[in-house]
């Protein structure tokens, strides 16, 4: 596509949008293949201002408890799992899963994202105890395993999924996270994970949460082994589910990560190719109010310049991943970070609940926070005596 077949497209998807008209597949394909990447961007932006309209980016303060790292599935993108026997392999006990709610709790955050692998030890009468015990010690919010999780507790325990996702929910899973949506094409799953659901099977687990009244987040984890056709695709499954459900509370993409998989010799996504992929999801998944920023993934200035690529959410706090720090991206930031990146894209930041409920602003940064963590930590040093002139240290 040359520049004038980019600005007639960009052009056309503009009006169309702006008359309330959806975007077809394959208008959202021709859009991956438009470089304008800050004309794509205006789009989704203008996508963002009609949900959002308030100039707010919102965050939520969570905890990932990666409560175990066995799993057999082995899915070649997942360097976090350890097989059943692996010395390295960890089940969390009753002590630690409490430290780290304490620990949650202590920073006002509730969100638990309770996580791990599909481990065999572990039967549907864990999970009802576990469950129970954290909704009766403390007031968290229980974003909860997967559909991998969840499709294979009902598996050991003979029982049907919608029974199995009854029990759990009355025993205090709240929202069940979108994971392992990766590409909802089973040319797709076949090649990166074999032994966990296919598309059809992911989608149809989301559609039982959503009929029992669980709410989901939705993700994509692209840039692996699929084809644009094969993104757009995804995008277009998520967006049907949405309209017969309404149940997803928002979608989460992310690039895949190679380093330590068994694919380390796919290149790293783009920041370009995040930006862009975002953006046209932005625009065409016009029934999904939320997207959320993946700064895990992308690091944090990506997620700072994704707010105009039609982010209007910052994610968690995260205090602990396991997942993507397996595979080698180690990207951390504390809260005061965080509010800092948001405010400085000219958005307040707002925090809020895993149904992305608005609770509250954040407060106003003193003084010394509202300059840049780099320049305090430079004001900082120079008054402490550090040698003139020496270049402060970057924050993270
Ligand atoms: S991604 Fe999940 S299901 Fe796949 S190997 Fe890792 S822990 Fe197991």
């Amino acid at each position: 596509m040359n520049a004038g077949e980019q600005a007639a497209l960009i052009d056309r998807v503009r009006e169309q949008r702006a008359r309330g008209e959806r975007l077809a597949p394959a208008d959202a394909r021709a859009l991956f293949d438009c470089h304008d990447l800050p004309a794509l961007g205006a789009l989704a932006d203008a996508e963002r201002w009609r949900l959002w309209p308030d100039a707010e980016v919102t965050y939520v303060i969570g905890r990932n408890l990666s409560y175990t790292n066995v799993c057999w599935v082995r899915c070649r993108f997942c360097a976090f799992y350890r097989p059943p026997g692996s010395s390295e392999g960890y089940t969390y006990d009753r002590d630690l899963i409490a430290a780290k709610i304490d620990e949650l709790v202590e920073m006002g955050g509730r969100e638990v994202l309770f996580q791990g692998g599909l481990n065999p030890a572990l039967k549907l009468d864990w999970y009802l105890d576990t469950f129970r015990w954290i909704k009766s010690t403390w007031d968290v919010h229980l974003h909860a395993l997967s559909p991998a999780e969840i499709l294979y507790i009902a598996h050991i325990s003979s029982l049907p999924l919608d029974r199995t996702l009854g029990q759990l929910r009355d025993a205090g899973l709240d929202t069940v996270p979108g994971a392992g949506g990766e590409i909802l094409v089973d040319r797709v799953r076949k090649i990166l994970a074999p032994g966990k659901d296919m598309a059809d099977e992911w989608i149809d687990f989301m559609r039982t949460c959503h009929r029992l009244g669980i709410r989901t987040s939705s993700t994509m984890m692209y840039g692996s082994v699929e084809t644009l056709d094969e993104r757009v695709e995804h995008l277009d499954r998520l967006r049907g589910l949405q309209d017969e459900t309404g149940g997803f509370n928002s979608f989460i993409p992310w690039s895949f990560q190679p380093e330590l998989t068994e694919m380390p010799e796919i290149p790293k996504a783009s920041a370009f190719d995040y930006l862009r992929t975002l953006a046209i999801a932005r625009i065409y998944l016009d029934n999904i109010r939320s997207i959320q920023a993946s700064w895990v993934t992308q690091g944090p200035k990506v997620a700072q310049v994704s707010l105009r690529f039609g982010v209007n959410d910052f994610g968690s706090t995260v205090i602990e991943e396991n997942v993507v720090s397996a595979a080698g991206t180690t990207y951390t930031m504390d809260l005061p970070e965080m509010e800092r990146l948001i405010r400085d894209a000219g958005f307040m930041p707002v925090r809020r609940d895993t149904h992305y409920n608005r609770l509250a602003r954040a407060p106003e940064p003193s003084p010394d926070q509202a300059i840049s963590a780099t320049g305090a930590a430079y004001l900082n040093s120079a008054a402490t005596g550090a040698p003139a002139g020496m270049p402060p240290r970057p924050s993270r």
